[in-house]
């Protein structure tokens, strides 16, 4: 009968969290995200709205897994901007504690995947992936979801956050959404907010990087090293990229190919300008 509204709880405290928790009707699906939302982060939501009773999505920029060079105090935010997105796409509780609430000043716990941080992301920054399971470990605690959503869009974060709930036998379900791109096919980023018109521009080569390897092995090139020189020759063309890593790895234990066999994880870092981006395409 009519129009169904949702009167989206926000939630500040970890109590109260919980208390509410009890109260769902499962499953319970969960959506963790930095905020600044874009298309991305809304197809986990519509993904755990589609598979499950009750949907949590979490606003948190977690100061853990930024370097110390100041990336956390300018990682862009829009509160009340995200807070009506996640309504319109019918999301039930929102958490968002601040930072206080969940490192209050006597916190010294870690929770630390072991080899699998220590490539690609987690060699260019350290410590991340230590933020990242930590905070993702406390927020599963908080939660208890049925399900819990990440994007393909971080394809080493989650590899590892599913390597942590095997190990560690958290009791909940991780599935994987595909990345969501701009029309020009540049990965949707609350870092692009960062780019200049000259830099977004510059920046599709990202993708056209991706695409000329997916072309290349369709066409039967199963070198790696080839296909890594022919992605970094076309990056390297545009004047305002810097690559950081290019990799062709086993999509499960991420270590790097000499042939390439499928699936196969391709994935990028480059600085375009002072903007980190990261990329990735599985080759199937
Ligand atoms: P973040 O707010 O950057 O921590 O991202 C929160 C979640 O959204 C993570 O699981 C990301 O992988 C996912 N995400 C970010 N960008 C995209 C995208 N373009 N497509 C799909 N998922 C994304």
């Amino acid at each position: 009968m009519g129009l169904k509204t949702f009167l989206m709880k926000v939630i500040e405290t970890i109590d109260d969290m919980r208390q509410v928790r009890r109260k769902l009707t499962e499953p319970v699906g969960f959506v963790p995200t930095m905020g600044y939302l874009h298309e991305g982060h809304l197809a986990l939501v519509k993904r755990a709205r589609a598979e499950n009773q009750s949907v949590v999505a979490s606003l948190f920029v977690n100061p853990t897994q930024f370097g110390p060079r100041g990336d956390f105090k300018q990682y862009p935010r829009d509160t009340e901007r995200d807070l009506a997105l996640l309504e319109k796409e019918g999301t039930a509780i929102v958490f968002m504690p601040s930072v206080a609430e969940m490192y209050p000043e006597q916190f010294d716990s870690w929770v630390e995947v072991g080899k699998l941080t220590e490539r690609l992301e987690g060699a260019s920054r350290p410590g991340h992936f230590r933020g990242v399971t930590t905070v993702v470990a406390k927020l599963f605690n908080i939660v208890e979801p049925t399900r819990a959503y990440f994007g393909q869009k971080d394809a080493q974060q989650l590899v590892v956050i599913k390597k942590m709930v095997a190990d560690l036998n958290m009791n909940l379900e991780i599935v994987t959404v595909l990345t969501v791109r701009e029309p020009d096919g540049l990965a949707m980023s609350s870092r692009n907010t960062y780019l200049s018109p000259d830099e977004r521009q510059a920046a599709t080569v990202l993708y056209q990087a991706l695409t000329l390897v997916q072309q290349l092995y369709s066409q039967g090139e199963k070198d790696a090293q080839r296909l890594r020189q022919e992605i970094t020759s076309l990056i390297q063309e545009e004047p305002l990229a810097n690559i950081d890593y290019v990799s062709i790895a086993d999509p499960v234990t991420l270590d790097e190919l000499d042939r390439v066999k499928s699936p196969a994880l391709i994935s990028l870092a480059v600085r375009i300008g002072s903007t980190r981006l990261i990329d990735n395409i599985v080759l199937q």
